[in-house]
């Protein structure tokens, strides 16, 4: 009989890490989908790792779905630490592949262009590529790429790996990758393979299997709703739709004389109505909000089945076109093709909207993750959720369509650190609310921020719920005397970016937003030191409230009730914004630091939180926010 010994590679095990994977392995060997909440620092990519070797019978894969290439990478390091072990004992190590975008893993293509483009752009080349060519004889596998494949088996399917043998060997390492997943123990791929429609088919030709025959691990699951709904929205600008116009009208003219007369009437056709549509989301956007609903049976009309096949066959005319222009432009009609697909399918299950939030657009966004998941979920028959915060389970299983399925379970490890080592605040004066969006109450707001700053001794991150919020905020804190490097999140920030100015200025002000890149899935972390020693949430971050938000609320009202409805939208998004950007403080147990939440809304709210959230103090001035904090960053700081 194996035990955790038989694989796990370090000396000791972390406090709970047994518990952690004695979890993981009744779930996989009894076949659930078990939502798992593990503190961060508690080693749950080797856990993972252990409890599927335990529980393995015969030669059943393990797919790692994980959100940043991070996280891949801690997997292949945790893989190669149970491989030494196993070698050493003369078994044999786990063949793995890191399985990257088709984007990632071209060595032809260098531009930069959007995901879905490249796919089709790689389609429409491939047959030309060298590098694809060298890798089949028909359908085949060449015997140059049996090779590769036979080397990285053994070596190991790191993306550096497949990159340097696929140049060595002049192949496309997204085949690579492809054609090593059917013989991988552990593949490691990113969100989309899973859940995004576009992408699955690839994975699952890919896998050459059923995902019923799988074992399945999604990794910082807490984002899975958010990233479905986001994965499977699609969106179309004006400004991309006029230059294809520009562009038809151009070989309209060119073509006339010369072409059949069937083609151009197909043309003429397509073009009148694509300026129907334009003109539609012209008239729309003259209404003053950012986010406008685009009546939905008015464009049933243009956007059916028929209209997606027209746009197919005006594709196929503008390929022939041997020009550059001709290509970008047959790029653009197939976005506008897989919109229109996307419509049909989906048009009951999401909004139509027309959106100035960036640039002018008409977007497909749909209202609920389940409608999405369930084509996955009702296909695997094992997977295991995990995250360091679930909170609550109610939400995730409802988001995920799972809160009905008697096949769902849920595991919780408590906090590995000392409560002691982290303060709450809240404010009892402060709010974000709409009705109270005032230049007053982004001054008070301020000046609690310009206190947090004078006596918190380690750098702070402050989240607002909204870059206007941010911006207002952040002007009225300017004018005040802060003696610290401020860096404010924009919508074309780089994490990156903000790691190197921290690791000048350890003890800067990181202004962000709840909804961008910031708030979540960063460690702040300088020499594997947490720099972090306060967060503060400068307003719940609730979801902006449009008509959007609106429709969906009523779409969920429909399917559930009222309260579920408000839950899922507005409350639960909340919370776990909140909990995330929080979750940045504590990232092993050395860590200490004040979460402060500027919103007195969080008095009537606190019972949605977690229960190590129903202690905290309350403040109504300055002087009292500038005591407690004092009193606790010196406590701690004596005990050092
Ligand atoms: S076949 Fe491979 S190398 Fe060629 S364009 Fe596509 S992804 Fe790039």
């Amino acid at each position: 009989m194996l035990n955790i010994r038989d694989f796990f590679p370090y000396r000791t095990l972390r406090p709970y890490q047994d518990k952690l994977i004695n979890y993981i392995y009744d779930a996989f060997v009894n076949r659930t989908i078990l939502f798992l909440q593990a503190p961060t620092g508690i080693g749950k990519t080797i856990s993972v790792i252990v409890g599927f070797l335990l529980a393995r019978e015969s030669d059943e894969p393990l797919i790692v779905a994980t959100r940043t290439k991070n996280q891949a990478r801690i997997y292949v390091k945790e893989i190669n630490a149970i491989n030494q072990k196993l070698i050493n004992r003369g078994r044999k190590p786990l063949s793995f592949v890191v399985l990257r975008s088709r984007q990632d893993y071209c060595l032809h293509v260098k531009k930069k262009s959007s995901y879905k483009s490249f796919i089709w752009l790689c389609k429409v080349i491939r047959e030309k590529c060298p590098f694809y060519r060298n890798c089949y004889v028909g359908t085949t596998p060449s015997e140059r790429l049996s090779d590769a494949l036979n080397y990285l088996m053994e070596k190991g399917g790191t993306p550096e790996n497949i990159l340097s043998i696929a140049s060595r060997f002049k192949l496309c390492p997204y085949e690579i990758a492809k054609n090593l997943v059917a013989d991988s123990d552990v593949t490691i791929c990113s969100y989309p393979y899973l859940f995004s429609r576009t992408v699955r088919g690839y994975f699952l030709d890919a896998l050459k299997k059923s995902l019923s025959d799988t074992k399945i691990v999604i990794d910082e699951a807490d984002n899975l709703p958010e990233f479905i709904l986001n994965a499977n929205s699609s969106r179309l600008t004006v400004k991309m739709m006029q230059n294809l116009l520009a562009f038809l009208n151009e070989i309209y003219e060119t073509y006339e004389t010369i072409t059949d007369p069937s083609v151009m009437n197909r043309i003429k056709e397509f073009t009148e109505l694509l300026n129907l549509i334009l003109s539609e989301i012209e008239k729309l956007s003259k209404e003053p909000q950012k986010i406008i609903l685009a009546p939905k049976e008015d464009f049933a009309v243009i956007l059916d089945k028929n209209f997606a096949k027209l746009v197919e066959i005006i594709e196929e005319i503008v390929l022939r076109i041997p020009t550059e222009e001709a290509f970008i432009n047959a790029l653009r009609l197939s976005e506008l093709r897989e919109f229109t697909d996307m419509f049909v399918k989906m048009q009951d299950k999401s909004e139509l909207i027309v959106t100035k939030e960036e640039e002018l657009a008409l977007e497909l966004r749909p209202f609920h993750a389940a409608d999405i998941a369930s084509e996955v979920f009702d296909n695997i028959s094992t997977c295991i959720m995990m995250s360091g915060t679930l909170h609550p389970i109610f939400y995730f299983k409802t988001s995920l369509g799972l809160d009905k399925s008697s096949n769902v379970q849920e595991k919780k490890i408590p906090p590995i650190y000392d409560p002691s080592r982290v303060i709450r605040l809240i404010d009892i004066q402060t709010t974000t609310k709409y009705t109270e969006r005032n230049k007053y109450m982004y001054r008070l707001i301020a000046q609690r921020l310009k206190v947090i700053s004078e006596v918190t001794p380690g750098a702070i991150l402050i989240v607002f719920p909204s870059y206007s919020v941010m911006k207002a905020v952040m002007d009225e804190l300017n004018k005040m005397d802060i003696d610290r490097e401020i860096f404010v999140e924009r919508r074309s920030s780089k994490i990156e970016k903000a790691m190197e100015f921290l690791s000048i200025y350890s003890d800067a002000i990181i202004a962000c937003v709840a909804y961008g890149k910031f708030a979540e899935g960063i460690d702040f972390r300088i020499r594997n030191k947490t720099i972090l020693k306060a967060v503060v949430i400068a307003g719940l971050p609730f979801p902006e409230y449009n008509e959007w938000l609106r429709k969906q609320l009523e779409y969920l009202k429909a399917k559930f009730d009222y309260e579920t409805a408000r839950k899922l939208c507005l409350i639960y998004p909340m919370v776990r914004k909140t909990l995330q950007a929080a979750g940045r403080l504590i990232r092993s147990p050395e860590d200490f630091g004040a979460i402060i939440i500027l919103d007195r809304r969080f008095l009537s709210l606190y019972k949605f939180f977690p229960k190590e959230w129903w202690t905290f103090h309350k403040f109504s001035s300055t002087e009292t926010l500038k005591l407690r904090l004092s009193k606790f960053f010196n406590r701690l700081l004596r005990s050092f």
